[in-house]
């Protein structure tokens, strides 16, 4: 993602409400933030938003927690909030290489991985989210029978990632190599901003559900 310096951003995003600031303060009690809500999904890499206001809106039974690393980002995602703002979402400004400082174990009941960036050097792929190194992170906060959802537009990020799911004994639910073609995996699938750039284009999107427990 091409980012270009907003002034004010890192500010707004420290004063929102909207942004939780004292993270590592919530672990293990991540759900007092959502009283009344049955589960708790995190994505990571929020991006712009897109994916998980609609969601949230969607499933308002359920609470939504948006990780992004960069507050230029994150300020946008914060600007697209309806009025009132949802009761069921919250954004973490964050680094996910952080992510069992965050979430005590089982905290967390599924992980939206959407277009992660596909750091496509080699030496790079322990920085891939959908690497074993981060695999074994989930499963360390993910609840049981908790499943991860990964949606790409990268062949070769998504063939390293199926490797890597096997390698790490996870159960492969669900996969395609073409979501939009796919009746049954594309009902009730929610676009983000990259997944509209690239099916606009006549780009495939691949997806894999899977659970690493
Ligand atoms: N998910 C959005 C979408 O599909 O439109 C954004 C996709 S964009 C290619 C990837 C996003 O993930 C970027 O905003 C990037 O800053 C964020 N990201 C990448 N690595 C991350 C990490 N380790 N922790 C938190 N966010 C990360």
């Amino acid at each position: 993602m091409r980012l270009r310096n907003i002034p004010g951003a890192r500010e707004a995003v420290a004063a929102s409400p909207f942004c939780v600031q004292d993270t590592h303060a919530y672990r293990g009690r991540w759900r007092e933030l959502f009283p009344g809500k049955e589960r708790l999904y995190l994505e990571i890499g929020c991006g712009k938003g897109r994916f998980l206001i609609e969601t949230a809106a969607l499933r308002p039974t359920d609470a939504f927690l948006g990780m992004e690393r960069f507050s230029t980002v994150l300020y946008k995602a914060l600007r697209k909030l309806p009025e009132p703002a949802p009761d069921n979402l919250r954004f973490l400004l964050l680094d996910a290489e952080i992510l069992t400082e965050i979430f005590d174990r089982g905290e967390v009941d599924g992980i939206y991985l959407n277009f992660s960036d596909p750091w496509p050097k080699e030496r790079h792929r322990e920085r891939r989210l959908t690497s074993a190194r981060f695999l074994r992170r989930y499963r360390e906060i993910l609840s049981e029978d908790a499943v991860i959802e990964f949606k790409t537009d990268n062949r070769s990020l998504f063939d390293f990632s199926l490797e890597e799911a096997e390698r790490e004994g996870c159960r492969i639910l669900q996969k395609t190599f073409d979501l939009h073609a796919d009746e049954a995996m594309r009902e009730g699938n929610v676009m983000t901003e990259y997944e509209e750039r690239f099916v606009s284009a006549g780009h495939p999107v691949c997806k894999y559900v899977i659970q690493v427990s």
